[in-house]
């Protein structure tokens, strides 16, 4: 901005103004790229871990509660070994794909690697959070994705207040909710509650509705 200021009389000085200020807005706009492509999954577009964690301690600074989904593609390793990893990669992309247009905006979208995902759903009970992976688990099961590919989810949810629980324990419950869910045959939504983990059908039907 002060190189803006500057007046330049002579038409050698204008053009160096002019050339600075040109160097320094690309350079500008290529930080704004490389900060953004650090913390983002080149396959899918969506976060990374690093930006992932960026975004959980924003949330955590400003004591927002929240819920997550944690999920993972079922029998992922048979689509690679049946079709090759190519087409592998295309389900990863094409179900990263459904989930950013089941979000809300103000949600966020993490591959935490392989065929593993988060969604951070920031003011949500989790009752709602449950409700979102049933939601997803639904339409990713019925959605002949782009790549021909049959593909199905099993999915974790859990939820913390503020201030009250780090983010590794949160991401411990989902985790442990989403190895049920694995257990429990796949293709379904397990959710951590204080009482310990329920189907999240169940917990829909058991909590009062609006
Ligand atoms: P489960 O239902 O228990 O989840 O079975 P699964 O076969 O999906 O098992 P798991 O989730 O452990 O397997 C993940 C596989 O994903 C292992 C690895 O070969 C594959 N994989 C990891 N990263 C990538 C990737 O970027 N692209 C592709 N195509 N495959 C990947
Ligand atoms: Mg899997």
């Amino acid at each position: 901005s002060r190189l803006r200021r500057i007046r330049s009389w002579y038409r050698e000085a204008a053009d160096l103004r002019r050339g600075l200020l040109r160097g320094v807005s690309a350079l500008d706009h290529s930080i704004g790229r490389l900060r953004r492509e650090s913390g983002s999954d080149p396959l899918t577009g969506v976060l990374n871990r690093r930006g992932l964690a960026l975004a959980l301690e924003g949330l955590r600074e400003q004591g927002i509660p929240l819920s997550v989904v944690m999920f993972d593609i079922d029998y992922f390793k048979r689509i690679n070994d049946q079709y090759g990893h190519l087409v592998g990669d295309r389900v990863v992309r094409d179900v990263s794909k459904v989930v950013q247009e089941q979000v809300r905006a103000g949600d966020y979208v993490a591959r935490l690697g392989g065929d593993e995902f988060l969604v951070v759903l920031p003011q949500t009970e989790v009752e709602s959070a449950a409700a979102f992976a049933e939601r997803l688990r639904n339409t990713v099961a019925h959605a002949l994705l782009d790549s021909g590919t049959p593909v199905t989810l099993s999915l974790g949810v859990a939820r913390i207040r503020g201030h009250d629980a780090d983010t590794d324990s949160l991401l411990q419950a989902a985790d442990r909710a989403l190895y049920h869910a694995k257990g429990r045959g796949r293709n379904r939504v397990s959710v951590m509650t204080p009482g310990g983990i329920v189907d999240g059908y169940e917990l829909m039907a058991s909590s009062p509705p609006g």
